[in-house]
């Protein structure tokens, strides 16, 4: 059955976007074959960009053609859409709300389609509630079943965790754990006998605790955990009070979420079919939900404030997870732009995923070794696929943090082992921990300091807290056989702090030794070089390490005393500083002098114009974040290694950060134009220079 009418846009803004989302909407709702033309042109009624192609104004006839059993039906209904102008009202009183919003990309990719909100109990207010006497237990117990109710629904969540995201089952357990928690469970109990108050308001009082706890902790990583808090509260107030959650596992057609905050709990129930793009108001790159994400290749943007407020349902957006940017109600001009933009990423991810597990190899044939940084084993996988040649850091402090005692041998060794399994042959660089005193959870008072990132941290740290550090050596150690580690200590600044950690690292051999426990002895034992005084005895230092790690993150911090985390002297915090390039440089030299291997796992090494200049300042290993793998390795077999080591020869002479960025940026447009043209900084990682 065909049916053919002529249509005329009568709305004062034309066809635009969201005119065209509503007349997909009722193709797709009748089930309907729909061809639009203008002009002799016909297009594909089932595309927005298509309709919106056809550059319709206000007075613009078409001729519309409907395919289908309930054609005529569809067509009435397409007519009387076109008459009612889609539901646009006279100028002044509705127009589209097209507006931009901005957040942090945690997940890259462009797309375009419709919001739908993830309906939440977040706008749930708990009152307050005064229990009688003989109520108190009954509180109780309803909490106690909540709480039941939220470890079942996790259980089931990991059971049908979908594949790419398996590896993170290990979150949902820290959601278990998280509910276990005296400082949750018990202090809620304790408040409703106590004060006797109801159960909802007890709970969002232990969590608004909690809050105020981590909230005097400087590290961006532990306050980032306050995420799995909150979402695991939430399903238990919204147990409480018997809400039924929307389910992202219920969509049936494909939109871009859009919500306050989502917990991994959503995210192990989302179908990539459907959901194409990811929009919250709160969360931070580490938040788990973020990092999950990331693995389904969701373009995902985080942190956009009031996102759930200002977007409404079945709005159509622009989701650009390559700057983080959101546009609501694009005019079809944009839409046409970032049509392009869609096919141009397309164009550049599969010329990058092509090179993925090729070698990074330089055209005059020379080898770099491109790695991978991790925080959680369930990275390891994806560092892999990414086309990591290993593990160049692995940043041991996740399981330390996600408790508030420190962990036992057995588990820790049970995570280097089976990091270690998963990574063999291939080479795995373990950093021993890293971590301020004041991260760990108990007994805060007593550790606060008012300078933290000069305190009693990582190394220093360890060196007093010698049981600590003597459990986790001992768990590294008995995990080595299992494959090819090698041992870093961050943050030493003199030869002493690495002879002294040596001297440890050694007399827990020893003891091994007696147990007649199995290691590899010959681990190599390396320093990241991360505060200038290291950097200054590097030639001293190289003489008792078997490598160094340049972690340039600290080493900036240090070297131009900017706090890395301060959004207040951000723009001071210059990676191409002349001083960082010659501290890189004198600590590339000093490992060569005396023959051991020097790589660098700061975020810079995931920079393109940065690589540059690292690989012509000598170095030929990096670790970087995954994201930022494929397309380092495609520069770099694209890279004559000769030409760039000449034309970079004066780099170190230049006087200021920016003469050196033009620098490279004009050298990077010679040597790369192809790469450089398509304006790869719109897709390089977040948080690099
Ligand atoms: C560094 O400081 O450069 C580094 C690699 O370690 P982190 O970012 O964990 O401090
Ligand atoms: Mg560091």
């Amino acid at each position: 059955m065909e049916e053919v009418r002529s249509l005329k846009v009568t709305n004062e803004l034309g066809m635009h976007a969201r005119a065209a989302g509503k007349i997909v909407e009722l193709a797709n709702r009748h089930g309907t074959t729909l061809f639009l033309k203008k002009d002799g042109r016909e297009i594909d009624g089932s595309s927005i960009l298509s309709i919106l192609s056809l550059a319709c104004p206000k007075g613009a006839e078409i001729e519309a053609r409907a395919v289908g059993k309930g054609a005529k039906k569809f067509m009435d209904e397409l007519e009387k859409l076109f008459k009612d102008k889609f539901g646009e009202m006279a100028t002044g009183q509705h127009g589209p709300r097209r507006r931009l919003l901005k957040g942090f990309s945690v997940s890259p990719g462009i797309v375009i389609g419709k919001a739908h909100h993830l309906a939440q109990s977040k706008a749930q207010v708990f009152h307050r509630r005064l229990l009688d006497e003989e109520e108190v237990e009954s509180e109780i117990n309803r909490f106690k079943r909540a709480v039941e109710m939220a470890k079942e629904q996790i259980r089931k969540f990991k059971s049908a965790i979908p594949e790419p995201v398996e590896g993170y089952a290990f979150v949902l357990d820290t959601h278990s754990m998280i509910l276990n928690d005296s400082m949750l469970f018990d202090s809620t109990m304790q408040m409703i006998r106590k004060e006797k108050i109801n159960a909802g308001w007890a709970l969002e009082k232990s969590v608004r605790n909690i809050h105020q706890l981590f909230r005097e902790v400087e590290d961006d990583y532990i306050g980032k955990r306050m995420d799995d808090v909150d979402s695991v509260s939430e399903r238990v107030l919204q147990n409480l009070e018997g809400v039924e959650p929307d389910s992202l596992a219920d969509l049936n057609e494909e939109v871009i979420v859009v919500a306050h905050t989502l917990s991994p709990c959503d995210v192990a129930e989302i179908n990539v079919d459907y959901v194409h793009g990811i929009l919250t108001d709160v969360g931070g790159r580490t938040s788990h939900m973020a990092i999950m994400s990331e693995a389904l290749e969701i373009p995902v943007i985080v942190g956009l404030e009031r996102a759930s407020d200002v977007i409404l349902e079945g709005d159509i957006l622009i989701v650009d997870g390559n700057t983080g940017e959101v546009i609501v109600n694009p005019d079809p001009d944009t839409i046409l732009s970032f049509g392009e933009e869609i096919k141009r990423y397309a164009n550049y991810k599969s010329a990058i995923d092509r090179v993925r597990h090729l070698p990074a190899e330089t055209l005059d044939g020379h080898k770099i070794t491109i790695k991978a940084n991790i925080e959680f084993i369930a990275e390891a996988k994806a560092a892999l696929e990414s086309g990591a040649e290993g593990i160049g850091l692995y940043r041991t402090e996740y399981l330390y943090l996600i408790r508030n005692d420190f962990p036992d041998e057995q588990s820790l060794f049970e995570d280097y082992s089976q990091i270690a399994k998963m990574v063999a042959p291939h080479p795995i660089t373990i950093r021993t921990l890293d971590i301020a005193s004041d991260n760990m959870i108990s007994d805060k008072e007593a550790t606060k300091e008012d300078n933290p990132a000069l305190g009693l941290r990582s190394i220093r740290f360890c060196l007093k807290e010698r049981k600590v550090f003597k459990t986790q050596l001992r768990a590294i150690l008995r995990a080595s056989i299992y494959g090819n580690f090698k041992l870093m200590f961050p943050m030493i600044s003199g030869l002493e702090q690495f002879l002294e950690a040596k001297r440890i690292l050694r007399s827990v051999m020893r003891s091994l030794d007696r147990e007649g426990i199995e290691y590899h002895k010959e681990m190599p034992v390396g320093i990241l070089i991360e505060i200038p005084s290291a950097v200054s005895i590097a030639d001293i230092l190289a003489k008792h390490a078997d490598f160094f790690s340049i972690g340039t993150n600290d080493l900036i911090q240090y070297a131009l005393a900017i706090d890395r985390d301060n959004e207040h002297v951000a723009s001071l915090y210059e990676p191409f500083h002349p001083a960082v390039l010659k501290m890189v440089h004198q600590v590339i030299e000093s490992g060569k002098k005396e023959g051991i291997d020097v790589s660098l796992c700061g975020e810079l090494a995931g920079d393109p114009l940065a690589i540059l200049i690292l690989i012509s300042l000598g170095l030929e290993e990096f670790s970087m974040n995954i994201g930022s793998i494929p397309l380092i390795k495609k520069m770099i077999r694209m890279l004559p290694l000769r030409k760039v080591r000449q034309g970079f020869k004066d780099i170190l002479e230049l006087p200021t950060s920016k003469k050196v960025e033009d620098f490279v940026l004009k050298k990077a447009n010679e040597l790369l134009p192809d790469i450089f043209e398509e304006d790869v900084f719109r897709y390089r990682t977040p948080g690099t220079a």
